[in-house]
């Protein structure tokens, strides 16, 4: 009996695997986008406008958001890594996801074989902002100011391994000087403490950045692709090679993600919903107001999605290690 009972189980296991899948997802299960940084932040934004518009092609499921900021965006992505593998617990996340494997030292999860890719999101790109109290009012004046008072300006990030921290090193070395790092579990407190002068700098995307730079509240020094942007209220803004910054070019993109051993026909299902929700044209709207780009190529398959980020990794080892900064 014991051993007709042993022999039984994986078959009985593989059938509740099948009916769960096609039963995915359950009307009165909501679905959690883990976003690894604050709410109100970048990441959160796009997170937030996705649960909108996937919720529709996931049959009118609830989408929640869950904010576990810390340890620039690892301990959320530790989160999903280690959730069960059912497609109820998704992970949003940025190009943290190939600079973190060469940032920080005791990563407790490998980007590469823990998770599940189901394809990008957007391409966004980043700004350098000062205080609006800063005298400088272009890169050039920015520079002096920061070569006088060197480890005395304070650069805000959203920790070891985030966009901010991944932009702020770029900044420094190409102005060859070192700041004070000011570290936030996201990007959206260093925003408000911007605002309030508690910090001197701060490099984000635009997703959080475009309105502040059109209320004037901060001010907006470079754009970080290589060319202009055509958003309304960024258009002005030089690139940072305009500037004179060389080599100072970076664009963060997000995608989402499952734990490893999700079943392939719920990725299917995850997936055939990302790729309505980037079509949707009230999302793309939004996020191509905050100077986004919503994702139309190949990337949405998961494993173009997989190669990118392969390649993201081996563009940003190199410069991570030059500059020689680590977390533990
Ligand atoms: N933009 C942030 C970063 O620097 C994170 C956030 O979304 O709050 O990585």
């Amino acid at each position: 009996m014991k051993n007709l009972f042993v022999s039984l189980l994986p078959v009985a296991l593989l059938a509740t695997g099948a009916v769960h899948a096609a039963d995915f997802p359950a009307k009165d299960k909501p679905i959690t986008f883990v976003v690894p940084f604050t709410a109100g932040g970048p990441t959160d934004r796009v997170a937030r406008d996705l649960a909108e518009a996937m919720r529709k092609p996931l049959g009118g499921v609830n989408i929640v958001v869950d904010n576990a900021g810390g340890a620039g965006g690892s301990i959320g992505a530790n989160k999903v890594a280690k959730a069960p593998a059912d497609g109820y617990t998704l992970l949003v996340h940025h190009i943290g996801m190939a600079t973190m494997p060469t940032l920080v030292r005791n990563l407790p999860f490998k980007v590469d074989s823990d998770f599940e890719y189901l394809g990008m999101i957007n391409d966004v790109p980043m700004t350098v902002l000062g205080r609006s109290t800063l005298e400088a009012n272009n890169f050039k004046d920015l520079s002096a100011w920061v070569n006088q008072n060197k480890s005395k300006v304070n650069l805000g990030n959203a920790g070891i391994g985030s966009a901010s921290h991944l932009c702020g090193l770029m900044l420094q070395k190409a102005m060859k000087v070192e700041m004070t790092a000011v570290p936030y579990k996201g990007t959206a407190p260093a925003m408000a403490d911007l605002l309030g002068g508690q910090i001197d700098l701060l490099c984000d995307q635009t997703t959080n950045t475009t309105s502040q730079i059109e209320a004037k509240k901060v001010k907006a020094y470079a754009v970080t692709t290589p060319k202009r942007l055509s958003t309304p209220a960024l258009k002005d803004l030089p690139t940072a090679g305009e500037a004179g910054l060389k080599d100072f070019e970076v664009t963060i993109w997000h995608g989402l993600y499952a734990p490893k051993g999700t079943p392939p026909d719920v990725q299917k299902k995850l997936n055939d919903a990302l790729r309505t929700a980037l079509k949707d044209p009230e999302f793309i709207k939004k996020q191509e107001g905050l100077g986004a780009v919503i994702v139309a190529d190949k990337r949405v398959e998961p494993g173009e999605h997989k190669k990118f980020v392969a390649g993201e990794i081996a563009k940003w080892s190199p410069i991570i290690k030059a500059a020689g900064v680590y977390a533990d």
